[in-house]
């Protein structure tokens, strides 16, 4: 039994094209292993821990497992809506994670690779509390970067171990933190520096991954830090503390194959356990999909806690290339993001679309860039002109002209060649996680049928050759076939629809090149459906308005620095005015100290001219003039709004005009 797993979805927000960037690959390559005749479980779940998830709840004002709860079924259901069809999919607030994860720790402890210190860490003297990873900000020690407690998130991207984080800062109250010493528990990472180095060298996956994990392991490999204070994650055997959740995380990939085991019939001991030596690798039959922002954690972490707590270790870790989104990094934040469910499936495109873009657009390995322009293009130009068309044309030609029964011995070796070659690129690029490859070897073979069809006109040797004819549709149909097969893994809706039309039940590699009569049982219809422009301007134009809701969001947070910008003083209303014509503006002179200015002000509908004067106001003095219904302002009153209406600011006792406001 194969093992594939993809790395767990963290279960505090939706499902976006990042996730699919791992997940749709991994898939792809299941349905490959099936279709070569391989047993395989495919695994996955959601991460339930950690800080960020009860963050989010205390915002919300929720219980942890209410948050975990909405965002487990969301994953669950949109997963399964683009194809990605996990045999188990569980989650690490249950039962049989934290069991699971318990006897892990207490092997850990056993084998004597844990051991208890004193740290100084941060403690929140107004909340009262220890601050774990996200309650903490501060600088970052090794670049001076603002950073969050367990991750130099937006300088140099280090792991920070608790305590090393320094001016920290409480999140939730704001308050400079202190260090106070608590005794926590280290997980001796530095005894595995050899091991890994070694198991480094000969795993197998993708060198993105490997590579950098090697160039850690040889700087800075350090012990890590492996408890938390935090109610919720597992317990820490005899401790008020919890276990890092990125110890418990990956624990899942065993817990989830113990369950799956339970309902398919299969021994999670064999895939996990069994024939495990101290002194040696024990290679299980598993492979890891990841993203590359956890090389960290799956490559050195994992293996070093598996080969620590007697497991078998994965054979194999791929890592996927990082998304951009309309050519800019990927960041929910400033808007650069594709929800699935929102921007994609709620809008009723074809899953198999997404599923193509994402394998075809670049290697694995590298960078890939959403656009909906580049999206529509590949469905236009590439789907639907190429494989459609020519999946379209023959059957149909077929259905028309044969009634869909199409008889013949004579296969052309050309098109017989050309099946097999394309079958060995895909078989070959899709061992190595070459889905680009694989993905161009298919649209390859459709170019051929394309040009083969076009070459050989059956639709004049309909009218002058029929035998001919018949010959040349039934090579046709065995492209057909194989390109339904060949397709399958990438477009696994669509490909089954077509397979209904030409009555093919199981998607076998081994019935790729077989020369066997192809019948077209149903009516053809045009496998694909146009992309039309006016949808994809109308998605642009949504991504467009979410990023300046990110800019504006942004742009309300400002600094001292800002602030002292603005010139703010008191000034006295002297004259005020009505504007003719205008409901809302006045025209005001305000005394600010040294001198007098005309103010056009929002405020009539609250207050008569009459009882303006003499008030004292706020005004920020160096506003840049403006024309307002042709009378000049040169300033700007500060009034709160209260459903539309202006309510003026004033002192709260009166003071000397022009005097400053901070
Ligand atoms: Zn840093
Ligand atoms: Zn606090």
């Amino acid at each position: 039994m194969k093992l594939i797993t993809c790395g767990l979805p963290y279960a505090n927000g939706k499902a976006h094209i990042g996730h699919l960037r791992t997940y749709v690959p991994a898939d792809v390559y299941v349905r490959y292993l099936r279709m070569m005749g391989e047993e395989v479980l495919f695994i996955c779940g959601s991460d339930c821990h950690g800080t960020p998830i009860v963050v989010n709840a205390e915002k919300e004002g929720v219980e942890p497992r209410k948050l975990v709860d909405r965002y487990h079924e969301h994953f669950k259901k949109v997963f399964s809506a683009v194809g990605v069809e996990f045999d188990y999919f569980g989650r690490t607030d249950s039962d049989y994670h934290h069991e699971m994860t318990e006897n892990f720790v207490k092997k850990l402890i056993e084998n004597g690779y844990v051991y208890s210190k004193e740290i100084e860490l941060a403690y929140c003297p107004k909340c009262k509390r220890f601050l774990p990873d996200r309650y903490v900000e501060g600088i970052c020690p090794y670049c001076g970067a603002i950073a969050r407690g367990d991750e130099c998130d937006q300088g140099c991207g280090r792991y920070l171990e608790p305590g090393e984080i320094k001016d920290p800062r409480c999140k939730i109250c704001g308050s400079k933190a202190e260090f106070r010493k608590q005794k926590h528990y280290f997980f001796k990472l530095t005894a595995f520096k050899e091991f890994l180095l070694n198991y480094l060298d000969r795993v197998k996956g993708t060198e993105n991954a490997l590579n950098y994990a090697k160039q850690w392991v040889r700087q800075e490999l350090k012990d890590w830090c492996i408890t938390r204070n935090l109610e919720w994650g597992v317990r820490f055997p005899g401790e008020n503390l919890v276990v890092y959740v990125w110890v418990d995380a990956p624990i899942g990939y065993i817990s989830y194959t113990r369950e799956a085991c339970k309902e398919k019939k299969c021994d999670w001991e064999e895939i996990w356990i069994k024939g495990v030596k101290k002194d040696q690798i024990k290679w299980g039959d598993i492979t890891h999909f990841i993203g590359l922002d956890i090389v960290y954690h799956h490559c050195i972490f994992w293996p070093a806690m598996l080969k620590g707590a007697d497991f078998a270790l994965p054979s194999a870790i791929v890592a996927s290339g990082m998304v951009k989104v309309e050519g800019k990094t990927f960041s929910k934040s400033r808007g650069y993001v594709v929800w699935v469910e929102d921007d994609y499936l709620n809008r009723g495109f074809n899953p198999d679309y997404l599923r193509y873009y994402i394998v075809n657009y670049t290697s694995h390995q590298k960078d890939l860039n959403f656009s909906w322009k580049v999206f529509m293009d590949k469905v236009n130009n590439e789907l639907i002109a190429n494989l459609g068309n020519f999946i379209y044309r023959v059957t149909y030609f077929a259905w028309k002209n044969f009634n869909g029964d199409v008889e013949t011995s004579e296969f052309d070796e050309e098109v017989v060649k050309a099946v097999e070659k394309a079958r060995d690129k895909i078989i070959k690029a899709l061992e190595n996680w070459d889905f680009k490859v694989a993905s161009d070897a298919f649209m390859e073979l459709a170019s051929f049928g394309n040009n083969y069809f076009q070459s050989n006109e059956p639709w004049e040797l309909i009218k002058r050759d029929v035998e001919e004819c018949t010959k040349v549709i039934a090579n046709c149909l065995h492209l057909v076939k194989a390109l339904v097969l060949l397709s399958y893994p990438v477009l696994p809706f669509t490909m089954k629809e077509v397979a209904e039309i030409i009555g093919l039940e199981d998607f076998r590699m081994d019935r790729v090149c077989e020369l066997e009569k192809v019948r077209v049982i149903k009516k053809p219809k045009p496998p694909f459906k146009k992309v039309e422009k006016e949808v994809v301007e109308e998605m642009e134009k949504i991504m467009k308005e979410r990023i300046k809701r990110a800019e504006m969001k942004k742009a309300e947070v400002v600094t001292v620095e800002d602030l002292s910008k603005l010139d703010l003083r008191i000034g006295k209303i002297v004259k005020a005015e009505k504007i003719k014509k205008s409901r809302k503006l006045v025209k005001l002179e305000v005394d600010i100290g040294d001198e007098v200015r005309q103010i056009v002000a929002g405020i009539a509908e609250t207050y008569s001219p009459q009882e303006l004067v003499g008030k004292e106001v706020v005004v920020v003095a160096n506003m840049k003039p403006a024309k307002l219904m042709g009378v000049e302002s040169r300033g700007m009153i500060l009034a709160a709004d209260v459903d539309g209406k202006a309510v003026l600011l004033t002192p709260e006792r009166e003071v000397p005009v022009g005097s400053r406001v901070r």
